[in-house]
């Protein structure tokens, strides 16, 4: 059993608080570590160390900075079969899977090397005689980063490349469920160069993000996870004053209209709703199908799923792994009887599957329910597992309304060989990300990443240019050097000539 560690100033720190998580690999169902659940005192000393080091980090020079990117871009790419096998190991997604989150986040340390292009400010000339402006962006101080279980890299590495590069220090608080591929990546950031105090680790629960959120050090906080803790974190921390962006839960509609492509739609819907066991913010959890293709749709959906390899995360047949914890897969699975009890019709049921060999692990199939209508539960709800949803829809406006009414706008997809039918759906439809025949539509790292009422809190996007903003904050000089003749006293308000 390992013991997992805090991060701080450089150093790696035994939790002292007396409380501390159980680490579980869920393809076994074993405890495999422990990890500490630090104090309000223990995430103050981390606070300190990147308030402390704020002092020179913030006014490092940019090429200092964009070294250190591209050293560790390179750290992490020769690590990444390493950090892909603890991101199995805890949370139990596929290798294959845990190196593609691995390589999204690659594309923010990317991004993070070219932070000198990104910050380049503004300037006019002669806006008034012998006046000139610029506009330049600084950094903001102290983020504080509280990040899912469900993407232990990715999601970590859409925060501090950016606050980092933009020249903030960070304080991270992984989730308390699969920390070691967080830890290993900001091990590998101070190996890449980043100095003692601006990277650190605080492992905890609700006492350390509510310690992160009230903290006066703390200037900003980038949060992603459910939508009531979203919720919670974005109006705690604006309370206390803090610029915050709090990413939240996700219930994504992936629209098929009677034009498209089935076998593509079919194949799109299984990987986008079972892949990483539906345990994805962007998941497709519902597919609605436009009059006359459902049965057909759903026919060749059932096909597929049913075919689906579903086994621990380091075999390399598996395409699926277990779910998270067994409390989860249990909630998961009661959705299926409940939509039966409540009218819909059960496809294909996964429920109750054991992997031989692997009979502790937290193992369901995947399940398929059509004839869903809104008020039942399996719509209604986030489920974040392998359940996917069928809705049957008349036509095309009333697919929309539907959509348009969830309560959260992530991603959501459309799938049609009418381009017209396409390009109103991306104008009309309340989401943040819209994919057309693209049914995962994850912003590359150049552009931005977030979604629309409950799925996000505050007003920025997470990285690409909104990364860059949100981690910094404007200022704007205005200078005069004045000729000999300039002068006298003018009690009007400045105005420009
Ligand atoms: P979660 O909300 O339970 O936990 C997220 C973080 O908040 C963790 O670090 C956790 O320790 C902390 N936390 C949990 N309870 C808390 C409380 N009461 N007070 C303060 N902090 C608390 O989420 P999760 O189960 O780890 O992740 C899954 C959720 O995250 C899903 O809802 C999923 O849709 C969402 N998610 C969203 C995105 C996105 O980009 N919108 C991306 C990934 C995951």
């Amino acid at each position: 059993m390992k013991t997992i560690q805090h991060f701080i100033d450089g150093k790696h720190a035994d939790g002292t608080s007396g409380r501390h998580g159980e680490v579980t690999n869920p393809a076994t169902g074993e405890v495999t570590g422990q990890v500490p659940l630090a104090s309000a005192s223990e995430v103050d000393t981390a606070i300190s160390a990147a308030a402390k080091s704020f002092e020179f980090w913030g006014t490092a020079s940019l090429a200092k900075r964009t070294q250190v990117m591209f050293n560790y871009r390179e750290l992490v790419n020769a690590h990444r079969d390493e950090i892909a096998e603890l991101i199995t190991a805890e949370h139990g997604k596929v290798h294959s899977d845990a190196l593609g989150e691995i390589a999204r986040g690659l594309e923010i340390v990317e991004l993070a090397c070219g932070i000198p292009q990104l910050l380049k400010g503004e300037t006019s000339t002669q806006v008034s005689t012998r006046v000139d402006v610029e506009s330049i962006r600084q950094p903001v101080g102290v983020v504080a980063g509280i990040t899912p279980f469900n993407f232990p890299a990715m999601v970590p590495m859409w925060m501090f490349p950016v606050a980092l590069a933009c020249g903030n220090t960070f304080v991270l608080k992984p989730s308390e469920k699969d920390p070691s591929a967080t830890l290993r990546l900001v091990e590998l950031a101070h190996e890449a160069g980043v100095p003692d105090g601006v990277i650190n680790v605080v492992h905890g629960d609700k006492t350390a993000v509510d310690r992160l959120l009230e903290h006066p050090d703390v200037d900003a906080v980038s949060f992603v996870g459910s939508t009531p803790i979203a919720k919670h974190v974005h109006d705690t921390a604006g309370a206390h004053g803090k610029r915050v962006q709090a990413l939240g839960g996700a219930k994504n509609h992936m629209l098929v209209l009677p034009d498209a492509d089935l076998d593509q739609a079919a194949d799109a819907a299984v990987s986008a709703a079972y892949g990483s066991a539906g345990e994805r913010c962007m998941a497709v959890s519902v597919v609605v199908a436009v009059d006359p293709i459902g049965d057909e749709l759903v026919g060749k959906i059932a096909e597929r799923a049913r075919a689906l390899t579903i086994g621990p995360g380091d075999d390399p047949a598996s395409e699926m792994g277990p779910l998270i914890t067994a409390e989860h897969r249990d909630k998961v699975a009661s959705y299926v009887p409940r939509a039966r009890e409540q009218g819909a019709e059960v496809v294909v049921d996964g429920t109750g599957l054991v992997v031989e060999g692997h009979e502790g692990g937290f193992f369901t199939g995947v399940s398929l329910v059509d004839g869903v209508t809104p008020g039942m539960d399996v719509y209604a709800d986030e489920i974040f597992g392998p359940v996917l949803a069928v809705v049957r829809a008349e036509n095309y406006q009333e697919a929309l309304a539907l959509i348009n009414r969830s309560r959260w706008g992530n991603g959501t997809a459309i799938f049609t060989r009418d381009g017209g039918a396409a390009r109103r759906f991306q104008l009309e439809v309340r989401a943040g990300m819209v994919g057309v025949n693209v049914p995962i539509p994850v912003p590359v790292g150049y552009h931005s990443f977030g979604g629309w009422k409950d799925s996000l809190f505050g007003d920025h996007h997470i990285y690409g240019n909104d990364g860059v903003r949100f981690y910094t904050r404007g200022k704007v000089i205005t200078t005069r050097w004045p000729d000999p003749s300039d002068g006298g006293i003018d009690l009007g308000f400045p105005s420009n000539s």
